[in-house]
This record gives C-alpha cells, sequence and structure tokens, in this order.
C-alpha cells in the first residue's frame, strides 16, 4: 500500500482537484501546498513586509503559524493562517500576482518545506505542489507529474476565478499562468521540475473520473 503520493506540474493543470479526489478515495489526508505559499503571501502582503529583505522575511516567518483544518461544509482541509481561515482570501488574484516572487525566497521555502515533511509522518497523504516529488519527498512511494494544453489550462482557471471575479479577462489569467511558471521553473531553490521516477499524466482530454480512475490504477500497482 502507498502511503506518500506527490503530484506536481505548472499552474492550472488541476493538481488540487485530482489530489482531493485521490485522497477522498483512498481515506488519505490531502494537502495543498501551494496553499502554504500563498498564506505567506497574504501575510507579507498585509504586513508590509519586504520579503527581498532576508531579515525582514526570517522576522515575519516566526509570527506566522499555518494549518490544515478539516471543513464539513466544503469536505475538504482549509488552511489557518495563524488561527484565521484564509482558504478563500488566498485564492484572490493579488496573492497570485507576488506567490511566486515570495515562493522563490529561499528562508520561505525552507519553512514551508519543514512543515510539509512533517505532514508526512502520520498517515497516508497525497500532496500537490511544484516540487513535492524532487525535494518534500524524494523518496515518496508514487509521483505523478500532472500535464495539460496551455490553452485548456487558461480556461479552466478563468471560470474559476470568475465566479469569485466578474471583472476578470481571461488576457490576465493567462499572462498570471505564464509569469509564474516561468518563474516556478527558473528560481534558484528546488525549481519545478519532473522528478525522474514521477509518472507523466496528460489531462487536456480527460474527466475527473478517468484521471482518477488512472491514478487508483497506479496506486495499486
Ligand atoms: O498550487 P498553486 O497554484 O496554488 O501555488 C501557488 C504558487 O505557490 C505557485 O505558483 C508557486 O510559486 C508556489 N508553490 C511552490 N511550491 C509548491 C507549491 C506552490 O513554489 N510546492
Amino acid at each position: 500500500k502507498k502511503i506518500i503520493i506527490t503530484i506536481d506540474g505548472y499552474s492550472s493543470c488541476g493538481k488540487s482537484t485530482l489530489a482531493k479526489a485521490l485522497a477522498a478515495e483512498l481515506n488519505y489526508v490531502f494537502i495543498d501546498s501551494g496553499a502554504m505559499y500563498r498564506a505567506i503571501t497574504l501575510y507579507f502582503l498585509r504586513n508590509h513586509v519586504d520579503w527581498n529583505v532576508k531579515e525582514a522575511v526570517v522576522q515575519a516567518l516566526e509570527n506566522i503559524t499555518l494549518e490544515f483544518c478539516y471543513s464539513e461544509e466544503t469536505n475538504s482541509c482549509e488552511i489557518f493562517l495563524n488561527d484565521e481561515n484564509v482558504e478563500w482570501l488566498i485564492r484572490d488574484m493579488v496573492v497570485a500576482e507576488n506567490v511566486s516572487e515570495v515562493a522563490s525566497v529561499r528562508e520561505v521555502r525552507e519553512f514551508a518545506v519543514e512543515q510539509q515533511r512533517k505532514m508526512g509522518d502520520t498517515k497516508g497523504i497525497v500532496m500537490d505542489g511544484r516540487d513535492i516529488g524532487t525535494t518534500v519527498f524524494p523518496d515518496a512511494e508514487l509521483k505523478i507529474f500532472l500535464i495539460a494544453d496551455p490553452a485548456v489550462r487558461v480556461e479552466r482557471r478563468f471560470r474559476e476565478l470568475l465566479a469569485k471575479n466578474p471583472h476578470i479577462t481571461i488576457t490576465e489569467v493567462k499572462a498570471n499562468l505564464e509569469t509564474r511558471d516561468y518563474i516556478d521553473s527558473h528560481r534558484e531553490f528546488s525549481p519545478l521540475r519532473k522528478a525522474k521516477d514521477a509518472v507523466v499524466l496528460d489531462n487536456s482530454n480527460l474527466s475527473m473520473k478517468e484521471q482518477l480512475k488512472i491514478a487508483l490504477k497506479l496506486v495499486k500497482e
């Protein structure tokens, strides 16, 4: 039986959706590692922390507690920043526009990765992100690298964000995904990469049910 499953890939490939479904099916814990970087970004923006200044970052991180708590309403784990549920707030465009820069800071990554590794201690988990199979859990039993056509990804994210912000434009969403993917795959500390032993799954033309079936088959192999 697999214990740690990692799902990595570019922005808006549907990693969290698949990870959540897979975790529910296996009765594992689902962890959205991107939510941690987003929550840290929200804290930095709110408190005017300059993430280019190492001392400011170190000091700010000392005041940040991140926790995932199960919510019955949404039937999934939601992120709490210093006891405040920020699951909805971190999906904001201003967070999306700054998160990749914040996530490139070495101290921020060390802070997040340490907590992510601890989450793998207890029971089976499915964690999605950018460097989970390469850096956080290099020995994970199953690694999936999810890919999808850029146009499909933009369309998906656009529809998702539209529900929250009726003024959002497809151009804005496309630019944000391109910028994040570029920064995420070019940063110095654990850039986005496919782990050598990861299975590539292209979900451009797959329904959720079909993806889940493939993933479950991989779990059983
Ligand atoms: O997964 P999501 O798109 O919510 O992640 C937001 C951002 O957090 C990514 O664009 C990336 O900059 C950062 N991230 C990361 N490493 C991870 C997960 C997310 O750097 N493991």
